[in-house]
């Protein structure tokens, strides 16, 4: 997935060619076919715009994936939260949230990036 950077606007594109961000967490992620498609249109007689790979902008930590543990909340005992703790295989980033991207099992992955708008940012080499 890709974010388009707006020379023309110095400023990040929206999901739905609906307006500029220059908040790289409120900016739309585009798919190839997508991407493809607007900067072409975009791009048709000056270049306007550049298509950024999603993982260029939001930095994704390197993981020991030997070690790593799925850091996903699954509850609370007293004051401490309690984690998944399964072994990670991806590193997840929820957009639109002012925190840092963080290990996950597979299974939390599967329903955060289908259900919670998170995006993968690294994955386990298999
Ligand atoms: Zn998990």
């Amino acid at each position: 997935m890709n974010l388009i950077w707006s020379i023309e606007h110095n400023a990040w594109w929206r999901a739905g060619w609906a307006g500029y961000t220059r908040d790289p967490l409120a900016a739309g992620l585009f798919d190839e076919a997508e991407t493809e498609k607007i900067l072409r249109s975009a791009n048709a007689f000056k270049t306007n715009e550049a298509a950024v790979p999603e993982q260029m902008v939001f930095y994704a930590p390197s993981v020991d994936w030997e070690k790593a543990r799925c850091q996903e909340t699954t509850g609370m005992i007293g004051d401490h939260y309690t984690r998944c703790n399964r072994p990670a295989v991806v590193v997840v980033k929820h957009l639109g949230r002012n925190e840092d991207p963080y290990a996950m099992c597979e299974l939390c992955a599967s329903h955060n990036v289908g259900n919670r708008g998170a995006v993968v940012l690294r994955e386990k080499e298999k």
